[in-house]
């Protein structure tokens, strides 16, 4: 029998997706490269408050209420809590929801499609055909099927960490940092001459901690052993020694890919549609808010008599890339473009008087939930109070700004 839907992979955003589509009653089939219930490699984090609405805190392993950055020597408390989820619990809780709707999953490695008057033929890698009225890749940052044009340099967020022990506590004991600029352990050389990182760190608890020196985003990506060097000499300063590493991380993910092709009859979901958000990385939150709204349009166009296959995938396509998050994807990168020319003093100012706006604000631009004419009065607020040298920085127009704002203006 014919699929309603085939969507590959079986990462974050594939699990979300298929789940809420077996929720709307759709027959769902799925294309795994590997065992989907193989633990997934990295460790997810989310605002505590993304989880609330849908009921979903249990999904959390870690949660911290002590959340604080450092912009300058002093900390600046967040007042929001802070959660890295249980990875096993997440990716369990939509297998649960995937076989309750009696997906079908196929193993094998997406290598073809063709499209036809009813729908899409998948060739995997070994011959094997899998035909569906949608298919809905979710294959990742680079995916296999959907198009996207190629608008300049590709940004990445990198970074370097280690869950291990330490000869004294890295944070305070019971705390989550999201982002320590100090940087009074490098050298003004060091300082001057390379891009700015900071330490993204939290106590697991039972004398165990996670460190990791992060960049934000930079094109190209900043080297890798150049941040476990930085991690290092952060530490060091600091006198902290590792004294057993448990796990490390190299993370290594594009930031501000630009929109895919919203024509195509494939249709993307997470990282293969570009849904990393711009200013931050972060996604998961994101899928679970998103992945039942997506989900219905689908069946809804799925369930309208002799709908044909472009239509439903156009369907699909505006409720994953609706006009008001295609507005502030645009806005999004333009910031994210000014803030990679920015100096280290600037960053730590601007982020200053970021995480000075009131917290809706904030939290709202983070999360992605504000409306654009919300975003557009964070955005102008937070230039309103910034101090001079940020708002020089953010005036002067540099590079390729003038050619992101001009597409900011024109969505
Ligand atoms: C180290 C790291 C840490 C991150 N931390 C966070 C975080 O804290 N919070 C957050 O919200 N986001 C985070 N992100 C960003 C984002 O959430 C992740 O990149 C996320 O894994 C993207 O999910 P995805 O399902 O789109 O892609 P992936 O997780 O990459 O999954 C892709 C899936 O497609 C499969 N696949 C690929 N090609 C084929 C093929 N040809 N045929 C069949 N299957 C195929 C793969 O096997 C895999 O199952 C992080 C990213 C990284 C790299």
């Amino acid at each position: 029998m014919t699929a309603d839907v085939l969507v590959i992979g079986c990462g974050p955003a594939a699990l979300a997706i298929a789940s809420g589509l077996c929720a709307e009653g759709l027959q769902v089939d799925a294309l795994a490269a590997v065992e989907p219930t193989a633990p997934w490699p990295n460790t997810y984090g989310v605002w505590g408050c993304e989880l609330e609405p849908g009921g979903l805190g249990h999904l959390l392993q870690h949660r911290w209420t002590n959340c604080v950055s450092y912009f300058g020597a002093q900390p600046v408390a967040h007042h929001h809590t802070y959660g890295l989820f249980d990875k096993a619990r997440l990716q369990t809780h939509w297998l649960e929801g995937c076989e309750q709707g009696g997906l079908r999953w196929q193993r094998g490695l997406a290598g073809a499609i063709a499209h036809h008057g009813q729908g899409s033929c998948v060739t995997t890698t070994a011959g094997a055909e899998h035909s569906a009225r949608l298919v809905i890749d979710a294959s990742g940052h680079r995916p296999v099927f959907v198009q996207r044009p190629s608008l300049g340099p590709i940004a990445y967020q990198a970074a370097y960490g280690v869950v291990g022990r330490f000869s004294t506590a890295p944070v305070e004991p019971g705390q989550f940092v999201l982002m320590d600029f100090r940087s009074d352990h490098l050298s003004s050389l060091e300082r001057q001459a390379q891009p700015p990182t900071f330490l993204y760190a939290m106590d697991l608890g039972d004398g165990v901690f996670f460190v990791e020196e992060t960049s934000l985003a930079l094109a190209p990506a900043f080297p890798p052993e150049r941040l476990k060097r930085r991690l290092q000499q952060r530490l060091a300063f600091r006198g902290v020694a590792i004294e057993a590493i448990e796990a490390e991380e190299d993370c290594l993910f594009p930031m501000n890919l630009p929109l895919p092709d919203l024509r195509q009859r494939v249709v993307g979901f997470g990282g293969a549609a570009s849904m990393v958000h711009p200013a931050s990385g972060y996604l998961v939150g994101s899928l679970l808010r998103r992945a039942p709204t997506v989900a219905k349009a689908i069946a809804t166009a799925l369930n309208v008599p002799g709908c044909g296959a472009d239509q439903v995938a156009q369907a699909a396509w505006s409720a994953v890339w609706p006009a008001g998050l295609v507005r502030k994807h645009a806005l999004y990168q333009f910031g994210l473009e000014k803030l990679m020319r920015f100096s280290e003093p600037q960053l730590r100012q601007f982020f200053a008087a970021f995480f000075d706006l009131p917290q809706h604000q904030w939290y709202g631009f983070l999360a992605n939930t504000l409306t654009v004419p919300e975003l557009t009065l964070a955005m102008l607020r937070l230039f309103a109070q910034a101090p001079n040298p940020v708002r020089g920085g953010l005036i002067n127009p540099q590079g390729r700004e003038l050619e992101l704002l001009w597409r900011v203006l024109s969505r």
